[in-house]
């Protein structure tokens, strides 16, 4: 291909137009993406109410994210912590994965999370999977609900983030190792041979 791809890195000054085919994210070992350019921008504080930025009196966030959309606004805090950037902006990327996955897939990572349950798997590879894991039990995370959901998509993005953002160590990083093998296994299946719809 003729075309150079592009660095994204914490120091590019915002808004960046992050193209999936042409940049790569700095520091981060990702496959092959393909989708729509997103949208990239900062703002400091990030305070978001009901799913909308605010200027004041809302919940100070790390990273929101407008998938319709295509927009990703970041905490301008994360410019200063490349790694902690690294780790949320790989999180916040497959977030657009996600909706673009595919009920199969999405289900079949469903499948290893209520085995991780059946085995009695404690911990997690981020918190906003991890809280939200305390919460549920294998029987609540079998019915279709807002938290069941909502946990599979998160722990997907955090596995993502643990799998890609080059963290090495992270004191969210909980899940025994055991347990981490199979999710590399499904992301290697999963993407292994063909580039990430986002
Ligand atoms: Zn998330």
């Amino acid at each position: 291909m003729a075309s150079r791809s592009r660095l994204w890195t914490p120091k590019r000054s915002a808004p960046f137009r992050f193209e999936p085919c042409r940049c790569k994210v700095a520091g981060c070992d990702l496959p092959a993406l393909d989708g729509r350019p997103i949208a990239v921008s900062y703002r400091t504080p990030l305070l978001v109410r009901q799913g909308r930025l605010v200027a004041t009196g809302g919940q100070e966030m790390h990273a929101a994210s407008f998938l319709r959309k295509r927009r990703l606004v970041l905490d301008g805090a994360l410019r200063r912590d490349p790694a902690e950037w690294r780790r949320i902006v790989v999180h916040e990327l497959f977030h657009f994965v996600w909706v673009r996955l595919g009920n199969s897939a999405r289900r079949c990572w469903h499948e290893l999370l209520r085995a991780e349950f059946a085995g009695h798997a404690k911990g997690e590879l981020g918190w906003s999977a991890e809280w939200r894991k305390e919460r549920l039990t294998a029987d609540a995370l079998r019915r279709p609900t807002r938290l069941a959901r909502e946990y599979a998509c998160e722990s997907f993005c955090d596995t993502a983030a643990w799998l890609y953002a080059g963290a090495g160590r992270h004191p969210e990083f909980t899940l025994p190792a055991r347990w981490r093998k199979p999710r590399r296994l499904w992301f290697i299946q999963q993407f292994g041979e063909r580039a990430v719809p986002l």
